[in-house]
């Protein structure tokens, strides 16, 4: 396994870090929970291979999710690094924070966590956790020792992702990252410069990279073998990341994985350059191609333009019509052409000038023909 420094002053962690979100569960709905069976053998065997960062959250797995991690890092927790999230929405009142932390730690059966995040910020729910002092309240667990290190989880702007780290009391961000959405990558690496550690979620962009196989992986020159290595390859290779998160649900995910990544220390800055200017490549050849900035996001329908383009560029660019497909109609994306108005003011604030409310028509018709 790989290791690297996560910030200024953070630990180091394995260059792989489990994703737990996905482990195997038992049970359908209300009644799905971990199944500790097959949980604990797959995370025991990470660790046999050198991972030692562990990533929860408070609601995966109907809230069963840190029960299991905590199980099964037990023996071997003060060599592991544990990190877990909540988000502001269940902090409603003064006290909540507190009895969730506290609520956590007994379930994980661990004096401390070395990362808490607030998970999955965008600039409403962080203006919410300010208004329940869910900062104040982090800091206080901090000094006590309850938490070792404040860090957030992030789904929004990158200039947003700024804002947020400027409150000043964060030492390390997770947020999306990978061959098809560099949105974030300019405010990584100014956040990293800054001292903070970046983690990264979605190197395979949630299956799709993975989906698109061969044909994709041959779209670069690599020497990776599988479109799977070649997007760690290109995450890990940029300075900028300390670690990436993989939500591995088997033992063969693992050691593939783990695999991967012990050939990635062979990544040049000429590999990742080649890799940027494919994708340059691709994006010029592509009619439309939307940076994911969201200055458009000022619709009074709540339609978020950038989602659509996401889709779009990722089947069109890329090849992965069928996932891109999938994920336009898992989100309910089909449904924004009808809702919007034509009124224009979020092509007003385009800087790539497009017509936003004739794109979205054209991208329906282009996923529901
Ligand atoms: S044109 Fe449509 S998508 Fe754009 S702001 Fe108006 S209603 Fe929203
Ligand atoms: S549509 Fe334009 S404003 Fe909206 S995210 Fe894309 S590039 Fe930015």
């Amino acid at each position: 396994m790989l290791y690297k420094q996560f910030g200024k002053n953070g630990p180091m962690v394995s260059r792989l870090g489990f994703g737990c979100m996905r482990l195997p569960s038992i049970g359908e709905g209300e009644n799905k929970r971990c199944d500790d069976e097959k949980c604990i053998p797959i995370i025991h065997r990470a660790y046999e291979l050198g991972i030692n960062f562990f990533d929860t959250a408070w609601g995966y797995t109907n809230r069963d999710n840190q029960r299991i991690v905590g199980k099964a890092v037990h023996d071997f927790r003060d060599k592991i690094y544990l990190s877990s999230k909540l988000p502001p929405s269940e902090v409603q009142q003064p006290g909540d924070f507190r009895r969730k932390l506290e609520h956590t730690l007994k379930l994980m059966d661990t004096d401390y966590l070395d990362f808490y995040h607030m998970h999955a910020l965008n600039a409403q729910k962080f203006d919410h956790a300010k208004k329940m002092q869910m900062d104040k309240d982090m800091l206080k667990a901090k000094e006590e020792g309850l938490i070792r290190h404040i860090s957030f989880s992030f789904h929004d702007a990158p200039r947003v992702m700024v804002d947020i780290a400027d409150h000043g009391i964060f030492d390390t961000l997770l947020c999306q990252y990978n061959l098809i959405d560099q949105s974030n990558e300019e405010v990584m690496a100014k956040l990293a410069d800054r001292g903070m550690g970046v983690m990264v979620m979605g190197p395979v962009a949630g299956g799709m990279i993975s989906a698109g196989g061969e044909d994709f992986r041959k779209l670069y020159d690599t020497p990776a073998e599988t479109a799977e290595e070649l997007a760690l390859r290109f995450v890990l290779g940029y300075d900028a990341v300390s670690l990436a998160l993989s939500g591995m649900q088997s033992i063969e995910m693992v050691e593939k994985n783990v695999a991967i990544v012990e050939k990635i220390a062979s990544v040049t800055a000429e590999e990742r350059q080649s890799y940027k200017a494919t994708n340059d490549k691709l994006k010029g050849l592509s009619e439309l191609y939307c940076s994911g900035c969201a200055y458009c996001n000022v619709c009074p329908q709540g339609i978020r333009p950038q989602q659509h383009f996401k889709a779009y560029n990722r089947a069109k660019v890329w090849g992965l019509y069928d996932a891109a497909k999938q994920d336009y109609l898992d989100d309910g994306l089909d449904k924004d052409a009808e809702k919007c108005l034509g009124c224009g003011a979020c092509s007003a604030e385009c800087p790539q000038f497009i017509g936003i409310p004739e794109k979205l028509a054209e991208i329906k018709a282009y996923f529901t023909k």
